[in-house]
């Protein structure tokens, strides 16, 4: 049994909807995750953050919401005209209905003037929940046996609304609800990305979150191989949009792959990998658009493929430095610092310390002022916005020249900010001005890749 994801721009239009059918088609005993179609998401955001002061924008881009999906429901089924003309009523039954709730949260949005994180995930969840029935019909429709699943009744998570952490043990309670679906030869169809707490309450979990969610199924089903059908095919050197001549890697690790989705490559949510390497279950990523090409296949076996994996980058940080007033003693005064970062959950990325300083590059955060106000009561802050991380992967000794080194002097007139480097783990990251991130990236990739 394999779990199959589909990601935004495979439900893109009626066009890849139906390449992904195909693809669908292909496997014994397929579980399918579906995200929002393209774009949704976001308008979804741009909705909620409009209806607080431009109701009537909130509500031009709901009906713009309704509007594409109901022309991807008419131009699917335009290609099938025996399909039963009931389908086509079910489905923009759900669609109105699904635009009638998105209508309601914004306009206790602009009433109450207050946009919560939980509301958020409400308003956000609205993408999947269209994109997963309207599409488990049309798969019907094309003569597949694939029957929705709503994601609430499946992936239970805390109430931590924005980035829930899912409950496993509950997750694991619930699959029986996909298992016998699956036994019956049929497909279930889940939306990505959401869940819902204890108190029936929906939650998200955080960016790329159907990813995830596609993770923990396959992991709680103890599926053969979990797959991220994407538009690209596999994990790249570098991101390709970026790097014209960067290239898909055959086999990574789960720690490598973790790491590459943490500092930045959005083709895989970084905890992806932590359910499916638990239960030793592979991960592929492929390309809806390619499907023969082989992707990228990450399992616990590390491969051989030069001195370094692979770069990823992030644009938007802020190194904080904080030098100690004298009163603390060095360990007390790194734990203060970590405890107030851990308070205002702030991920670090990147840090170097001196006998007397800390430097921390964090991911660009509204809760960071917050953060430095407390700060301030352990010494002086400095803050440096603008900066961006180059994380190299997978480095290993090439030669006698250090591979650090040999990184290095391919920038060597860019300025670096902070630099890391674990040599048991083969991670590099460097931090410097925004601005220079992505020349040194063209830079370093074409010296080393
Ligand atoms: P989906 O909608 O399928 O989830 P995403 O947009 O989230 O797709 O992820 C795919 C995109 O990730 C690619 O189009 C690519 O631009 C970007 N990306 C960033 N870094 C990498 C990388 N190292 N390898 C492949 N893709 C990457
Ligand atoms: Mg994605």
């Amino acid at each position: 049994m394999n779990i199959l994801k589909f990601g935004g721009t495979s439900m893109g239009d009626d066009q890849t909807w139906q390449q992904v059918l195909n693809i669908i088609d292909g496997y014994a005993q397929p579980c399918v995750v579906v995200s929002a179609t393209a774009r949704t998401t976001r308008q979804l955001m741009a909705a909620a953050e409009n209806s607080l002061d431009d109701f009537t924008e909130a509500q031009a881009i709901s009906a713009d919401i309704r509007d594409r999906h109901l022309k991807i429901i008419q131009n699917f089924l335009n290609n099938y005209p025996k399909a039963e003309p009931a389908v086509e009523k079910e489905c923009k039954s759900w669609i109105n209905k699904r635009i009638a709730d998105l209508d309601t949260l914004l306009r206790q949005v602009n009433e109450t003037q207050e946009l919560t994180l939980k509301t958020k995930d409400a308003i956000a969840s609205i993408g999947e929940r269209l994109s997963s029935y309207l599409f488990a019909k049309c798969g019907r429709v094309a003569g597949l046996p694939t029957t929705w699943v709503d994601a609430a009744d499946i992936i239970q998570t805390n109430a931590d609304y924005g980035q829930a952490s899912p409950q496993i043990a509950k997750i694991e309670e619930n699959a029986h609800l996909l298992a016998e679906k699956l036994t019956d030869g049929r497909i279930p169809v889940i939306g990505g990305y959401y869940g819902q707490d204890e108190q029936g309450h929906t939650t998200t979990l955080g960016f790329e979150g159907s990813d995830y969610t596609a993770s923990l199924i396959g992991a709680v089903l103890s599926a053969d191989a979990i797959e991220i059908w994407t538009d690209v095919s596999g994990i790249y050197t570098c991101d390709p949009r970026v790097v014209e001549d960067a290239r898909p890697i055959p086999q990574l690790s789960f720690q490598e792959a973790t790491e590459l989705a943490y500092f930045g490559a959005k083709v895989l949510h970084p905890s992806t990998t932590k359910p499916a390497s638990q239960k030793q279950i592979p991960v592929r990523v492929k390309n809806i658009f390619d499907p023969q090409a082989p992707g990228t296949s990450i399992t616990h076996e590390l491969a051989d493929n030069g001195p370094v994996k692979a770069m990823t980058f992030k644009e938007n940080c802020t190194v904080i430095t904080v030098s100690s007033s004298q009163t603390v003693m060095g360990y007390e005064f790194l734990a203060s610092v970590f405890d107030i970062l851990r308070w205002h959950h702030l991920a670090v990325d990147v840090v170097t310390t001196t006998e007397a300083s800390v430097s921390i590059a964090i991911e660009k955060n509204n809760r960071i002022t917050e953060a430095i106000e407390q700060l301030e009561s352990y010494g002086s802050v400095e803050t440096a916005a603008n900066q961006g991380i180059i994380s190299l992967v997978g480095c290993r000794q090439n030669g006698s020249k250090s591979i650090v080194n040999n990184i290095l002097s391919c920038i060597n007139r860019t300025p670096a900010n902070l630099i890391s480097f674990s040599q048991s783990k083969g991670n590099l990251n460097i931090v410097m001005d925004r601005d220079h991130i992505i020349p040194a990236v063209k830079t370093i990739h074409q010296h080393l890749f």
